[in-house]
């Protein structure tokens, strides 16, 4: 005698759409924040700088940092990657977690959690190498892949931060000789050519000029396929444009943190409403 057994259904996957082939980001564990931050604390000597900072930054998407000069957004995004730790008489309390682990771990040393915190300034800073050598230097350093394998590297970073078209021809031409623009892509590729996690932007356009900063805010829009993206901006239309989720930081404590369309319309804190309706700040 025959057991009837239901046919298996076949699953039904949404259609793919075509796209360009893009890297494969890694899996992403669901639910886990790419960076937790847990009653942090910081401190310059004897000057508290942040106070208390409890957020839980989402995977793969852009978070925007706010806030008036001088409130502490610098600093948190430099605790992240623990370059506070090079400035003398500084400390912390509390926790910051990478992936869930505390990024001060004893088993965690800083030039590993450098490559997978990458980090971009207001002011691009390429190395005074070639374009091809800026781009190569965190993936020799760290010993990423052998020389021969460098080249493929180099191109892969610099066609995700949308720079190779313009540089493909000129690879051991100085870095410093780009436009300011593209010397932002550059440090954008030299950051992502280390495969990193996290990419901190620390007002990555503020000494752009408009056309550069479109590119670069086009670039953040795609690259958070594959990477959590923290960017501190002044610039609000920027960051409504660009980020999903929004915190607002006002004298080093972090006031207001959510979905970046509710806290541009529907802030929760009067502060917030007042920084980003332009009263202060
Ligand atoms: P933001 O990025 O929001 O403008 P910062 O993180 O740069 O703010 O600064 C926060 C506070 O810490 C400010 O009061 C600033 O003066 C102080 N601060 C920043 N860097 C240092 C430093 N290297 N030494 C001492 N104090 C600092
Ligand atoms: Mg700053």
């Amino acid at each position: 005698m025959s057991v009837a057994v239901e046919p298996v259904k076949e699953a039904r996957l949404p259609l793919e759409v075509p796209h360009a082939p893009k890297p494969v980001p890694p899996p992403a564990p669901v639910g886990t924040p790419v960076i937790d931050a847990r009653s942090y604390r910081f401190w310059y000597g004897d000057t508290q700088a942040l106070f208390d900072l409890t957020l839980a930054v989402p995977r793969r998407s852009v978070t925007a940092f706010i806030g008036p000069s001088g409130c502490g957004k610098s600093t948190f995004l430099r605790s992240i990657n623990r370059l506070n730790e090079l400035i003398p008489r500084t400390r912390h309390e509390g926790d910051i977690l990478l992936e869930g682990v505390s990024v001060f771990s004893r088993g965690v040393d800083a030039v590993t959690l450098r490559r997978q915190v990458g980090m971009v300034f207001q002011q691009p800073n390429p190395f005074p190498k070639s374009i091809f050598d800026n781009v190569a230097y965190g993936p020799r350093l760290n010993g990423l892949a052998p020389e021969r394998e460098m080249p493929e590297r180099v191109e892969r970073a610099l066609r995700r931060a949308a720079l190779w078209d313009e540089v493909k021809d000129r690879l051991q031409s100085p870095g410093t000789g780009l436009s300011g623009g593209q010397q932002q892509r550059l440090c954008i590729a030299r950051a992502l050519a280390n495969e990193p996690e996290v990419l901190l932007m620390d007002e990555p356009c503020s000494a752009l000029d408009p056309a550069a900063t479109l590119r670069v805010e086009e670039l953040m829009v795609e690259l958070k396929e594959a990477y959590s993206i923290v960017i501190v901006t002044h610039n609000m239309q920027q960051a409504s444009r660009v980020s999903d989720y929004t915190g607002f930081f006002y004298l080093g404590r972090l006031i207001e943190f959510g979905d970046t369309k509710q806290l541009f319309t529907r802030p929760r804190d009067e502060r917030t409403e007042a920084y980003i309706t332009g009263r202060f700040g």
